[in-house]
């Protein structure tokens, strides 16, 4: 991003911020040069494809996504407005990534450790929807894998 006082070409982002009712970033640079600061709105290009196990490809939706987390969630400590503060900040790391495509697989993965974070049985409940065990012996793996800390909340 060219420096708009010195017309330098490299700044680097010293803050960057999703607007969301205009889908942009807004982003504070600061001139590696004459180090004065500015700021850039970038628009985002909403049109994120998914690609599914079954090889065909969809239109990225929060709203889906933030469906699949609710379903997750039922029954649990997180609260629906936890849960799109979740979906958003996807949302918005997606958007941030220079590929328009990403699989149902990675964005399980990152929800996952979202909601790994947040409650313990809210992320097995999704684990086992997104990972798809075949045995019981890969969701037992899955337990395992969570801190010592959280999966004392399930007893
Ligand atoms: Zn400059």
């Amino acid at each position: 991003m060219r420096c708009p006082f010195c017309h330098h070409e490299e700044s680097k982002v010293t803050d960057s911020r999703m607007v969301v009712e205009t889908n942009s970033i807004r982003r504070r640079r600061e001139c590696l040069q004459c180090f004065r600061r500015f700021t850039t709105f970038e628009t985002l290009d909403l049109t994120i494809q998914v690609l599914k196990r079954d090889g065909c490809y969809e239109d990225f939706s929060q709203e889906k996504l933030l469906k699949g987390l609710d379903a997750a969630c039922r029954h649990t400590a997180v609260s629906r407005e936890e849960l799109r503060l979740i979906a958003y900040s996807i949302t918005a790391d997606l958007m941030e990534r220079p590929q328009k495509e990403v699989t149902t697989k990675e964005i399980g993965e990152i929800a996952m450790k979202a909601l790994q974070s947040l409650d313990t049985i809210a992320y097995i409940r999704f684990a086992c929807v997104y990972r798809r065990f075949k045995h019981v012996d890969e969701l037992m793996d899955a337990l395992e894998s969570i801190p010592e800390r959280e999966s004392q909340v399930v007893k």
